[in-house]
């Protein structure tokens, strides 16, 4: 296997090589792979393929800004999938009944029920008024 490595080390050179799109990709045909002899999947087996077949595309490929672009949107989606505080920051921007405002003395965060037009916002806090559409 080590062997292995070096060579493929030494085609790789001028050309894009493994990042964390890759890396993903490796673990999924993995896990694709194991899943197709457990359970004898014919379709799991091309998908074993295509993914193979599509990991060395990008691994050999030459133009190395496209693969820079494909991984830099996988890492985006990613960080969405996987960063645990993105879902409740996700959840309350997609509030479609209130809308947050921040108070302009004190930076108090205000929920004001939405789609009402311009109103005057009174903070709780500081007891300053302040005009927001809302
Ligand atoms: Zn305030």
């Amino acid at each position: 296997m080590n062997q292995f490595r070096e060579k493929v080390m030494r085609f790789m050179q001028g050309r894009y090589g493994m990042d964390d799109m890759g890396r993903f990709l490796m673990i999924v045909i993995l896990v694709c792979m194991v899943l197709s002899v457990v359970f004898q999947s014919g379709t799991l087996n091309i998908l074993v393929v295509a993914g193979i077949v599509y990991e060395y595309y990008r691994m050999l490929s030459r133009n190395i800004a496209a693969r820079y672009e494909e991984n830099q949107k996988f890492l985006g989606l990613k960080s969405r999938l996987f960063s645990k505080g993105a879902p409740t920051f996700q959840r309350r921007a997609a509030d479609p009944v209130n809308r947050v405002f921040k108070c302009p003395t004190c930076g108090q965060k205000v929920r004001v029920p939405k789609g009402k037009g311009k109103i005057s916002i009174h903070c709780p806090k500081c007891n300053s008024d302040f005009v927001k559409r809302s």
